[in-house]
Protein backbone atom coordinates (compact mmCIF):
# COMPACT_ATOMS: atom_id res chain seq x y z
CA UNK A 1 0.00 0.00 0.00
CA UNK A 2 2.47 2.63 1.09
CA UNK A 3 5.11 1.94 -1.32
CA UNK A 4 8.25 3.83 -2.29
CA UNK A 5 7.36 6.38 -5.03
CA UNK A 6 4.25 7.78 -2.88
CA UNK A 7 4.84 11.04 -1.52
CA UNK A 8 3.42 9.64 1.75
CA UNK A 9 5.62 6.83 2.09
CA UNK A 10 8.85 9.87 2.43
CA UNK A 11 6.52 11.85 4.66
CA UNK A 12 5.52 9.11 6.89
CA UNK A 13 9.23 7.73 6.86
CA UNK A 14 11.25 10.61 6.48
CA UNK A 15 13.02 9.38 3.90
CA UNK A 16 14.91 11.47 1.07
CA UNK A 17 12.25 12.77 -0.93
CA UNK A 18 13.65 12.27 -4.27
CA UNK A 19 14.90 8.85 -3.85
CA UNK A 20 12.68 7.61 -0.85
CA UNK A 21 16.04 4.98 -0.46
CA UNK A 22 17.29 6.25 3.08
CA UNK A 23 16.64 8.60 6.00
CA UNK A 24 16.95 12.11 6.40
CA UNK A 25 17.09 11.99 10.11
CA UNK A 26 20.84 11.18 11.80
CA UNK A 27 18.18 9.31 14.28
CA UNK A 28 14.86 7.80 12.73
CA UNK A 29 13.36 7.82 16.08
CA UNK A 30 11.30 11.23 16.77
CA UNK A 31 11.36 10.78 20.49
CA UNK A 32 14.87 10.68 21.27
CA UNK A 33 14.44 14.58 21.49
CA UNK A 34 18.00 15.67 21.52
CA UNK A 35 18.14 14.65 18.12
CA UNK A 36 14.99 15.86 17.38
CA UNK A 37 16.43 18.32 14.37
CA UNK A 38 19.49 16.57 13.51
CA UNK A 39 19.69 15.74 9.84
CA UNK A 40 22.08 14.73 7.24
CA UNK A 41 23.50 17.18 4.73
CA UNK A 42 22.23 15.87 1.89
CA UNK A 43 21.25 11.79 0.80
CA UNK A 44 24.44 9.46 0.38
CA UNK A 45 22.14 7.93 -2.04
CA UNK A 46 21.10 10.86 -5.13
CA UNK A 47 23.28 13.50 -3.41
CA UNK A 48 19.82 15.83 -2.65
CA UNK A 49 20.74 18.25 -0.40
CA UNK A 50 18.14 18.50 2.37
CA UNK A 51 18.52 22.25 3.43
CA UNK A 52 17.61 23.75 0.15
CA UNK A 53 18.39 27.27 1.43
CA UNK A 54 19.83 28.83 5.14
CA UNK A 55 16.72 28.53 7.51
CA UNK A 56 14.24 26.32 5.17
CA UNK A 57 12.82 24.29 7.39
CA UNK A 58 11.13 27.40 8.90
CA UNK A 59 8.68 26.93 6.73
CA UNK A 60 8.03 23.71 8.14
CA UNK A 61 6.28 25.91 10.84
CA UNK A 62 3.69 26.71 9.22
CA UNK A 63 2.52 22.93 8.25
CA UNK A 64 3.05 21.95 11.85
CA UNK A 65 0.34 24.40 12.51
CA UNK A 66 -1.84 22.86 10.14
CA UNK A 67 -0.58 19.26 11.03
CA UNK A 68 -1.03 20.22 15.17
CA UNK A 69 -4.65 21.27 14.42
CA UNK A 70 -5.27 17.94 12.85
CA UNK A 71 -4.39 16.40 16.03
CA UNK A 72 -6.39 18.09 18.17
CA UNK A 73 -9.20 17.75 16.13
CA UNK A 74 -8.92 13.65 15.78
CA UNK A 75 -8.34 13.99 19.63
CA UNK A 76 -11.18 16.13 20.40
CA UNK A 77 -13.52 13.76 18.03
CA UNK A 78 -12.05 10.65 20.36
CA UNK A 79 -12.24 12.28 23.51
CA UNK A 80 -15.84 14.03 23.19
CA UNK A 81 -17.34 12.10 20.69
CA UNK A 82 -16.45 8.28 21.05
CA UNK A 83 -15.55 8.75 25.35
CA UNK A 84 -18.64 10.98 25.60
CA UNK A 85 -15.63 12.84 27.83
CA UNK A 86 -16.62 16.14 29.48
CA UNK A 87 -15.37 19.13 27.79
CA UNK A 88 -12.30 19.37 30.53
CA UNK A 89 -11.65 16.08 30.16
CA UNK A 90 -11.98 16.71 26.34
CA UNK A 91 -9.41 19.43 26.52
CA UNK A 92 -7.07 17.73 28.75
CA UNK A 93 -6.95 15.05 26.38
CA UNK A 94 -6.13 17.46 23.16
CA UNK A 95 -3.09 18.64 25.35
CA UNK A 96 -2.07 15.53 26.31
CA UNK A 97 -2.42 14.45 22.45
CA UNK A 98 -0.11 17.69 21.61
CA UNK A 99 2.98 16.95 23.84
CA UNK A 100 2.63 13.46 22.68
CA UNK A 101 2.60 13.59 19.57
CA UNK A 102 5.09 16.99 19.39
CA UNK A 103 8.20 15.23 18.01
CA UNK A 104 6.50 12.96 15.31
CA UNK A 105 4.55 16.59 14.25
CA UNK A 106 7.51 18.50 13.84
CA UNK A 107 8.76 15.30 12.17
CA UNK A 108 6.02 15.18 9.87
CA UNK A 109 5.79 18.47 8.57
CA UNK A 110 9.56 19.03 7.73
CA UNK A 111 8.68 15.91 5.79
CA UNK A 112 5.41 17.36 4.22
CA UNK A 113 7.63 20.74 3.57
CA UNK A 114 10.67 19.63 1.60
CA UNK A 115 7.74 17.46 -0.15
CA UNK A 116 6.67 20.30 -1.44
CA UNK A 117 9.76 21.12 -3.02
CA UNK A 118 11.19 17.82 -4.28
CA UNK A 119 9.71 15.63 -6.19
CA UNK A 120 10.01 11.69 -6.13
CA UNK A 121 12.71 10.32 -9.29
CA UNK A 122 12.82 7.09 -9.67
CA UNK A 123 15.92 7.41 -11.32
CA UNK A 124 17.93 9.49 -9.00
CA UNK A 125 19.93 6.59 -7.30
CA UNK A 126 21.09 5.49 -10.68
CA UNK A 127 22.04 9.07 -12.01
CA UNK A 128 24.38 9.13 -9.38
CA UNK A 129 25.95 5.37 -9.22
CA UNK A 130 26.32 5.80 -13.09
ZN1 LIG B 1 18.05 10.52 -2.00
Amino acid sequence: MLKKGNKLYSILTGTCPKCHEESMYQDKNPYHLGNLFKMNERCSHCGTKYKIEPSFFYGAMYVSYGVGVAFAVAAFVIAFLFFKASLINTFIAIIVTMIVFMPFIIRVSRNIWINFFIKYDPQATTKVKS
